[in-house]
């Protein structure tokens, strides 16, 4: 209750921030502002792009066209899970849309994707008092057995107490009852618990939604089986039933739940990377490349994971040919596929691309969100990130001029790790994670200005990169 409450005008207060403007800079009254201190060596080449940047911004942050679209692929198409007609519809809309935008050697790089079924589920406390709970089943888990399973449950808070109640799992339904901290730190109880519960002799595990407490909101994800260790079927609950339960065993009651799951996999389904691109006027052989995946869970409309993504990046590079422009290097954007329950679009497109993996300068994810603040991540030389710095210290009016290490994403990854690439990723966290892979991830969570600001800061990213006279991370000679 302490937590819940908070988030949520968390929420509202980011939303009414923006509706203050995309500057909103408040000084006090008494002190007047200091010019901020030049930065300590701005590049030669710079002030030849501040009249390219202000075109771009002007024309992102004039326009809603990319809000439009994501509510277009949002409302119109839906969700997008891999193996789904709408993730078939979204890929053939989006071909088709980048060649109304113009958009040069657009077309399709087809790879089979895993297809996970969920089909219908339920979960229900039967003692010591009936209760429905609110419930998805976890992302490539198999199901119950016709009629379901009804067990004793036991809650752990960590590893460590299911290790130390080790005894007393067999035969029953575990329950991680960890409240979330950071993405990284709480999803292993997802990905890894269903296992780790398994070879103990657990029956199935439900996990406490990896996110921030929402309004009883159930955050689904992929779970990862290991390998000679029973599959056993796994769901993610809300924190509020979590907590229910967790009181429950604290009180010392005998707790039975019921957990019915359809859950299934059918055959690898065709599916595909969608590409376009803006070749480069003198070396079209080198490629920046851009992009977000279009996939998403199957469960509210995937507008911020990854719609949001996959429109900024997609804009960028219909802004900069709306402009006429035309870099140096190639400039591709790629939207791709099974993100969320494979990676076989990330790993397809390595593959595809292996013999120009040397060509690329560099590889741009969005996949965090939208939401302020926002900042660039890089990995990289230290003169790929001063020039990345450099760039972004264009953008300091529609604030996006906040550069940190660590840039990366599941789909360039493979490419980037095959190719030693320089990876950059666009981190608008905000809300992410309360919104990540539940019901709720819908686009009214997402204002038009904040996908306008996305798409001018990669747009003036992307292209001054593909445009510099050096690679990226070599000297400016
Ligand atoms: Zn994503």
């Amino acid at each position: 209750m302490f937590t819940r409450l908070p988030l949520v005008l968390t929420l509202a207060a980011t939303l009414a921030a923006v509706h203050a403007g995309p500057v909103s800079a408040q000084t006090p009254a008494q002190a007047l502002p200091q010019p901020s201190a030049t930065p300590a060596a701005v590049p030669a080449w710079l002030d030849g792009y501040r009249d390219t940047a202000g075109r771009l911004i002007g024309a992102a942050m004039v326009d809603q066209f990319a809000w439009r679209r994501l509510a277009t692929l949002t409302d119109g198409i839906g969700n997008r899970l891999s193996g789904s007609p709408e993730l078939t519809r979204a890929i053939d809309w989006a071909l088709a849309e980048m060649k109304r935008d113009g958009l040069e050697n657009v077309h399709l790089e087809p790879v089979m994707v895993p297809h996970w079924v969920r089909g219908r589920e339920s979960l229900a406390i039967v003692e010591p008092a009936p209760h429905q709970v609110v419930m998805l089943g976890l992302g490539d888990s198999i199901g119950t057995p016709q009629g379901g399973v009804q067990a004793e449950a036991i809650v752990v808070r960590s590893f460590d107490e299911l290790d130390a109640a080790a005894s007393r799992v067999k035969g029953r339904i575990v329950v991680f009852n960890v409240p979330f901290t950071t993405y990284d730190e709480t999803r292993p109880y997802r990905s890894e618990g269903p296992s780790r519960a398994a070879r103990h002799g657990a029956v199935a595990t439900l996990v406490r939604s990896v996110g921030p407490a929402g309004l009883r909101l159930p955050h689904t994800g992929g779970l990862n089986y290991a390998a000679n260790t029973p599959k056993i079927p796994a769901a993610a609950i809300t924190s509020e039933d979590a907590e229910r339960l967790q009181r429950m065993a604290d009180r010392g009651d005998r707790i039975v739940l019921t957990l019915q799951m359809e859950a299934h996999f059918e055959a690898d389904a065709p599916s595909a990377n969608v590409v376009g691109e803006i070749r480069g006027r003198e070396k079209p052989d080198e490629l920046v490349v851009i992009g977000g995946h279009i996939d998403s869970w199957d469960v509210g409309a995937g507008a911020s994971d990854d719609g949001g993504g996959i429109v900024a990046t997609w804009e960028a590079l219909r802004l900069i040919k709306s402009l006429g422009l035309r870099p140096r290097r190639t400039l591709r954007v790629v939207l791709w596929t099974n993100e969320e329950n494979g990676d076989r679009g990330g790993e397809a497109y390595r593959d595809a691309h292996r013999a120009e993996l040397a060509k690329h300068v560099m590889m741009l994810e969005a996949d965090s969100g939208l939401f302020r603040p926002v900042s660039f991540a890089i990995t990289g030389n230290d003169m790929t990130r001063d020039t990345v710095r450099a760039i972004a210290s264009l953008l300091t009016n529609i604030e996006v001029d906040t550069v940190t290490p660590g840039g990366g994403g599941t789909d360039i990854g493979p490419s980037v790790t095959a190719g030693h690439i320089p990876a950059m990723s666009y981190e608008g966290t905000g809300d992410y994670f309360l919104l990540h892979h539940t019901p709720a991830d819908t686009v009214d969570k997402i204002e038009p200005v904040d996908v306008s600001r996305a798409a001018a800061a990669i747009a003036v990213m992307s292209y001054i990169i593909a445009d510099l006279p050096q690679r990226l991370g070599t000297s400016a000679e």
